[in-house]
C-alpha cells in the first residue's frame, strides 16, 4: 500500500462571506484574456469571446495558507483576478438577467506554473496541469452581491514582498459581469457555488520560495500567503507528523 502523500489543500472547499454565510464550492470556471494589456503582455489578444478553462477544487486555499510550488515548475507566476460566486443554478441565462445569479464577489489568485503552460500552447495541450496543482488557487471570503455597488469600478491589486506588481481596476475588463454569466452559461449550467475567475490584468510574474504574495480586491477582500517550495512543504509536513506521532 502506498504511503500517505502529504496534501496542500484545504479538506473543506467552502467558501466564506463576509455575513458570515457559508456555501459548498462547486466548479472553478477561469476566463483567460479578458484585460487587453495582460493579452497583449502574453502575447496574444482579447477575442470577442474569452478563452475558458477549468480548475480542480482540490486546488483552493484559503487566506493565509501556504502557496507550493511543486517540482515539476521552474516557472511559476501570480495573477490577481476578481471571482464570481454564483448562486443560483441557470442555463442560457439571458445578459439582463444574470445579475440576479451571482451570490457575491471575492479575490482569487490563478497561481499558474508558466513553463507547463507554454509547453501546452506550444503543442495544443490543454492547460490543467500548468493551473491544477494544489494550492494554485487561493480565495478570499466573498462579498455578498448586494454590498458591492458596482463590479466594474473595484481596484484590483497584487504585492510581493511588499512590491506592487499588479495594479488595476475591474473597469478594464473587456467584458461585463452580466456578459460573462451568461456566456458561460451557454456552454454549461451553472450552479449554487460554482466560481468564475474572470482573468487578470497586466503585470504577471514569477513566485520563489520565501516570497510573501498579498492581494486585495476593492476595500473588503484580502489575501495574503507565504510561498515554499514543494521539498520545503513536505519536508515540513514531515515533521510536523513525526512530531505528532513522536
Ligand atoms: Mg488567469
Amino acid at each position: 500500500m502506498a504511503r500517505g502523500i502529504p496534501c496542500h489543500g484545504s479538506p473543506q472547499h467552502v467558501l466564506r462571506f463576509t455575513d458570515g454565510s457559508e456555501m459548498p464550492i462547486g466548479k472553478i470556471i477561469c476566463l483567460a484574456r479578458t484585460y487587453r494589456k495582460h493579452a497583449e503582455e502574453m502575447g496574444g489578444e482579447v477575442r470577442e469571446k474569452p478563452l475558458l478553462f477549468l480548475k480542480p477544487v482540490s486546488a483552493v486555499i484559503s487566506n493565509r495558507q501556504t502557496i507550493v510550488l511543486p517540482q515539476k515548475s521552474r516557472d511559476v507566476h501570480h495573477e490577481v483576478e476578481m471571482a464570481l460566486v454564483i448562486g443560483r443554478q441557470g442555463k442560457n441565462i439571458p445578459v439582463g438577467e444574470s445579475l440576479r445569479y451571482i451570490a457575491g464577489y471575492c479575490l482569487a489568485l490563478d497561481i499558474t506554473a508558466r513553463d507547463i503552460q507554454q509547453e501546452a500552447k506550444d503543442h495544443g495541450w490543454p492547460w490543467a496541469i500548468a493551473k491544477g496543482f494544489d494550492t494554485f488557487c487561493p480565495l478570499s471570503r466573498a462579498v455578498p452581491a448586494g454590498d458591492v455597488d458596482n463590479p466594474h469600478s473595484l481596484g484590483l491589486l497584487l504585492a510581493v514582498n511588499g512590491d506592487i506588481r499588479q495594479r488595476a481596476t475591474t473597469a478594464s475588463l473587456a467584458y461585463t459581469v452580466q456578459e460573462i454569466v451568461a456566456y458561460v452559461s451557454t456552454l454549461m449550467t451553472l450552479e449554487r457555488g460554482d466560481i468564475i475567475l474572470t482573468g487578470t490584468p497586466e503585470g504577471v510574474g514569477a513566485l520563489k520560495a520565501g516570497d510573501v504574495v498579498t492581494a486585495s480586491l476593492g476595500d473588503v477582500c484580502h489575501l495574503s500567503h507565504p510561498v515554499v517550495g514543494e521539498t520545503q512543504a513536505t519536508g515540513k509536513q514531515g515533521r510536523e507528523k513525526g512530531e505528532e506521532s513522536g
